[in-house]
């Protein structure tokens, strides 16, 4: 390593208390081998300029002034008292290290630039290109450093400089985004003016550690009767969404971030390589819900440059993590994170990187995985926030075991495995039983929700095997009959239309009379009519059971009687 040097420029020679307390400087900020030395400069009126390999400390009047304006932000500060803003600025002021390398374009193209010089530029960091446009490292080599772009690559030139910031990719965050539609980097699209932000949270965090995270504790309702019935999530727990395209994985999304209205839980919807219509007309459905009050759009959509794409879901994540902080509740769905590989394996192969399986680079799984970890229950010294990430997957033609989807599977604590079957058969949501799970929500699930679904997965799966038994015989006896009845009945009362999130208290009552076979007589296509009648006599008759199981999350044996009575007795008024 070559010996380091500072050079302190100036147009007059420092006086000797200056020079030690420039020595002083050096000493702390670079250990005591770097020797200082002075070279006259007579540019430099008012001050100093001190040199240290690549950064420059400017402690010139205009230096000066230009940080202390930086310091006090004037947007940040409207309408307050200026002078003591400034007293603190000047008192916790510290000359800040301006990294003054200046590289070259030497490449520019689908997104990517390809630099040379800056040195001492780090993975991460954002550069500044000519014409004003952004963009991140994300290779560095011996020779070149590749960096994506967020912006209109055309408007940088090959030849152009470009500038180091020192400062990693962050996005501005606040509760002023409540309600908005932004894009990966935190600007408004959604035509509504400018957002004002508290602060500014990094893309790329680390991951709460061991010690600042709980188990999950609280559930968290989607409002659909097959998944709080036998799925359950709870709050900062990862679900996966998973199906092929077109079997109502997004429907599903959205059914739970309008089932949060007034549940005290802030919602992030990442949209990542959609049409922008779509995504336009999912805004204006939670809109119309009542939903969008409480929930960020993030939206990187198809006709967006890769690199935004790629840090979309790190953008939202960042958002979630100012509110997680403060201790609040955050649901964040990742809507794809196929196509955040799609686009990120792009980004690879224009950097020259080796694909591996599928053409996905080697570190497709690091991508999803360092973007998952970050959901968690934080512990209640940490302020007991949490993030629960509904990431969705499509796969083709149901084939769960290809590269990305094996890998969001095993990061993730469950999955809903949706299909396509299903779903044209009219069962939906097109939930698959028996290939879904949820690993850890049933520590969270209430004790209502825990007595009331009983025997309903394995009554479910009797009824698929029987249902295969028997498809090709005529002649059944009655016990096989009423069996494979019931089990269609059971199927008949999972079909729920979208955005009828179902409360509680609803979803005991359905569950209960099902499960008692108090629908063994209605016909097939009644039942759904059968369960809605059914549950809002029941409101109207036994409004104090309804409540309790909302408020208390449970039901004494006295009351799972008067269920079923209820709705036996009902059953047999049904028809007449
Ligand atoms: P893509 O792969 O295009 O993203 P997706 O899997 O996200 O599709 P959705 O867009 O959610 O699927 O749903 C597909 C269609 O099915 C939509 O028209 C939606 O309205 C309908 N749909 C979804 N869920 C239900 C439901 N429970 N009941 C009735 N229709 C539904
Ligand atoms: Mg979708």
């Amino acid at each position: 390593m070559s010996e380091m040097k500072a050079i302190l420029l100036s147009a007059s020679a420092p006086s000797f208390e200056q020079e030690q307390r420039f020595t002083e400087f050096i000493h702390r900020e670079y250990g005591p081998d770097v020797s200082l030395e002075w070279v006259q400069d007579n540019s430099i009126v008012n001050g100093f300029q001190l040199k240290v390999g690549e950064k420059i400390y400017d402690w010139t009047r205009e230096g000066l002034y230009e940080q202390l304006s930086r310091s006090v932000d004037k947007r940040k500060y409207a309408g307050k008292e200026l002078i003591p803003l400034i007293k603190n600025a000047l008192t916790d002021w510290e000359a800040e290290a301006l990294p003054a390398e200046k590289g070259t374009v030497i490449t520019v193209g689908d997104g990517i630039a390809h630099i040379k010089g800056l040195e001492n530029a780090e993975y991460g960091e954002i550069l500044v290109f000519e014409s004003g446009i952004r963009g991140m490292v994300l290779d560095l080599t011996e020779s070149l450093i590749g960096c994506i772009i967020f912006g209109d690559d055309e408007e940088i030139l090959a030849g152009s400089s470009v500038r180091r910031t020192g400062r990693t990719a962050s996005i501005p965050a606040g509760e002023a985004f409540l309600g908005r539609v932004v894009d990966a980097l935190g600007l408004p699209i959604d035509g509504k003016g400018n957002i004002r932000a508290r602060t500014y949270k990094p893309i790329e965090a680390k991951a709460p550690g061991i010690i600042d995270r709980q188990s999950v504790r609280d559930p968290l309702e989607t409002g659909i009767l097959s998944i709080d019935s036998m799925f359950p999530i709870g709050r900062g727990q990862r679900e996966l969404i998973i199906g092929d395209r077109q079997t109502g994985k997004t429907a599903i999304a959205v059914d739970a971030i309008i089932n949060q209205n007034g549940k005290n839980c802030i919602c992030i919807y990442v949209a990542i390589g959609q049409k922008a219509s779509s995504v336009a007309q999912l805004v204006e459905t939670l809109r119309k819900h009542g939903a969008m009050e409480h929930t960020i759009v993030v939206a990187a959509n198809a006709s967006d440059a890769g690199p935004l794409q790629y840090i979309a879901p790190y953008a939202g994540c960042a958002l979630g993590e100012y509110f997680m902080e403060q201790g609040k509740d955050v649901l964040i769905v990742y809507d794809d994170l196929s196509k955040h590989a799609v686009a990120y394996r792009a980004i690879s192969l224009l950097l020259d990187r080796s694909p591996g399986r599928e053409a996905y680079p080697g570190d497709v799984f690091y991508l999803h995985s360092r973007l998952l970890e970050r959901s968690a229950r934080l512990s209640d010294e940490k302020g007991g926030g949490s993030i629960t990430a509904l990431p969705i997957v499509e796969t083709q033609d149901s084939d769960v075991s290809a590269y990305v989807p094996t890998n969001i599977i095993s990061i993730t604590d469950g999955q809903i495995y949706l299909e396509s079957d299903l779903f044209f058969s009219g069962q939906r949501p097109a939930v698959n039983v028996g290939l879904s799970v949820s690993r850890v929500g049933g520590d969270a699930q209430t004790k209502a929700m825990k007595k009331a679904v009983g025997t309903l997965r394995l009554d479910l799966a009797q009824f698929r095997e029987m249902e295969v038994f028997t498809q090709f015989s005529s002649d059944l006896d009655d016990a096989t009959r009423d069996q494979l009845e019931y089990g269609q009945g059971l199927m008949q009362m999972l079909i729920q239309p979208q955005y009828n999130p179902y409360s509680q208290h609803q979803m005991v009552v359905m569950l209960v009379s099902a499960l008692s076979h108090a629908m063994q007589k209605i016909r097939q296509d009644d039942i759904h009519r059968f369960l809605t009648e059914l549950t809002a006599d029941f409101e109207n008759m036994h409004e104090e059971i309804c409540r309790k199981i909302d408020a208390e999350g449970d039901f004494s044996d006295a009351d799972k009687d008067t269920i079923v009575r209820f709705a036996k007795e009902f059953a047999e008024k049904f028809y007449v």
